[in-house]
């Protein structure tokens, strides 16, 4: 299938650049030597290597890269692309935003990122397993795989399925070592994943919008009403981070309004079934002739700028640019996916009175419950496994003692919601709420306070490189 948006085609190689820019912005703002921002700038270890694949009658070389930004913390993490786009600019930006990232969501890792180039829909199942298994061998030769050096997660065109042949791989390679699932997260539930990690980078997104609507202050200064009700969102990409994105904006009372897709874009400013337009497309192989929709575009960019609060890019990078800027009506871009608004869009968008949730925070849910994963594996115990029926115990006491001395008995649901102790998914999905709350308040309270910085990206930045600054200086890299 022909990519209509004409940006998305051309290669994008200036990425690293542009991540680096937004960096050296941010670093006048914090009180670091030269070297040592340097040092955390810099991408550590870029391995770029070729490998043979049987495919139909003869062989094709397959071209492939995993990049280490940053060791002040192990292990390093990052997904893996499988994408025919992917080049080695793209991924050593990849795994710099992964440093960041980590960095504003306190998670204990440093950065990197891997990369695949095919287009999947090519390839066979078969064929894509030989490809992530032998990528993964590649890896394990020169020891950039491992639960204590790098472990890899899913990113654009890659799920659990890769994921379940990455940990088979590794953990044959790697006979008797006790830890081997925690090579990799982002598993199925059947391998040791957790629950809650499909959506969690979605579920992120959402709730990084819903903390950002509800600062009146903040919300005042751009023209919108506080509160996540009823506020219009535009969505692009229907894949993982997409499609949950909308789901639960909706399910926070938001109205989504647009969806774009590779293939064309749809829009009803009464508000689109997010689950029944997956279903449509997953039937037709296309999200265009939904009957829900009230217009829709071939050209899949049109879809971006239509009337909307909020757009959520969550399809790939450089979608936002000079040339669409001045067309986006948005108030807020909340940025799913990695690097979809250019430092010249951001700028003319601040310029213009809007706002930007960037990407390092906005889609960190899916590292942060990566991380719940890894340490579930390293554990090797369910969260929730030792102290459910402990907290059930104590909680049924309780009830029974205060509807004693009081002589009033609670109806079965009350019973029930009082007593129950938390599940795996209720704990992940609790831990993820209050880093993205957390995070989001730590951010904006660097922007408040900081007169001169001008965008959340900055601040994002400066409290990064801040606390990266200090694991180097604990490491005694640094005076
Ligand atoms: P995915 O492969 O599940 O989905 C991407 C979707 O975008 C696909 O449905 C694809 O058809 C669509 N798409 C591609 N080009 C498009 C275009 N020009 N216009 C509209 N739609 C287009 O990938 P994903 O995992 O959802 O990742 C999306 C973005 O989010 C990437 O930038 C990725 O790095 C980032 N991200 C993903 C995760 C994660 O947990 N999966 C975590 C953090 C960041």
């Amino acid at each position: 299938m022909a990519n209509n948006n004409p940006i998305a085609n051309q290669e994008n190689l200036h990425f690293f650049g542009d991540v680096c820019k937004n960096f050296d912005y941010a670093a006048q703002f914090t009180h670091h030597d030269a070297g040592l921002l340097d040092q955390i700038k810099s991408c550590n270890s870029v391995y770029r290597f070729r490998f043979p694949i049987r495919k139909g009658d003869g062989f094709e070389v397959i071209d492939a890269w995993r990049v280490e930004h940053s060791q002040h913390q192990s292990p390093t993490k990052g997904g893996i692309r499988y994408s025919e786009m992917v080049n080695e600019d793209e991924v050593m930006a990849l795994a710099a935003l992964m440093t960041y990232k980590c960095a504003i969501v306190n998670v204990p890792f440093g950065g990197a990122k891997g990369g695949i180039r095919i287009n999947p829909k090519n390839y066979t199942v078969q064929e894509l397993e030989n490809i992530t298994r032998r990528y993964t061998v590649e890896l394990i030769k020169k020891n950039f795989i491992g639960p204590s050096i790098d472990v890899p997660a899913p990113d654009y065109g890659s799920g659990e399925r890769e994921m379940s042949w990455i940990a088979d791989t590794y953990a044959t390679m790697n006979p008797g070592q006790l830890d081997a699932m925690g090579c990799v997260t982002g598993k199925p539930i059947a391998l040791q994943g957790i629950q809650g990690r499909r959506e969690a980078t979605g579920r992120g997104v959402a709730i990084a919008v819903r903390e950002c609507v509800s600062v009146v202050e903040d919300m005042k200064k751009i023209g919108l009403q506080p509160g996540i009700n009823g506020k219009r969102v535009i969505v692009q990409g229907l894949g993982n981070v997409g499609f949950h994105t909308a789901k639960f904006l909706a399910e926070f009372g938001a109205v989504i309004v647009g969806l774009c897709e590779f293939e064309g874009a749809i829009y009803n400013e009464d508000g689109l079934d997010v689950e029944s337009v997956f279903q449509h497309r997953k039937e037709t192989g296309s999200i265009l002739g939904y009957k829900g929709a009230k217009k829709e575009f071939t050209n899949s960019h049109l879809g971006l700028e239509q009337d909307c609060d909020i757009l959520v890019p969550a399809a790939l990078e450089n979608q936002i640019t000079a040339a669409n800027i001045n067309n986006i009506k948005a108030k807020i871009i909340a940025e799913g996916a990695n690097g979809p608004t250019s430092p010249e869009a951001e700028s003319v968008f601040y310029s213009k009175g809007g706002l930007i949730i960037p990407d390092m925070y906005a889609n960190a849910g899916g590292v942060t419950v990566s991380y719940f994963e890894w340490l579930k594996n390293l554990s090797h115990v369910a969260f929730g496994r030792m102290n459910r029926r402990f907290e059930e115990t104590a909680n049924t006491n309780l009830v029974n003692m205060v509807e004693g001395i009081t002589g009033v008995a609670l109806s079965p649901l009350q019973r029930s919601t009082i007593i129950k102790g938390a599940s795996e998914l209720e704990l992940v999905n609790s831990g993820l709420e209050d880093t993205m709350i957390r995070s989001y308040h730590e951010i904006r309270e660097t922007f408040k306070n900081t007169e001169k910085i001008d965008t959340l990206r900055t601040a994002a930045f400066v409290g990064a490189i801040n606390k990266i600054a200090v694991s180097y200086k604990n490491l005694g890299v640094w005076p």
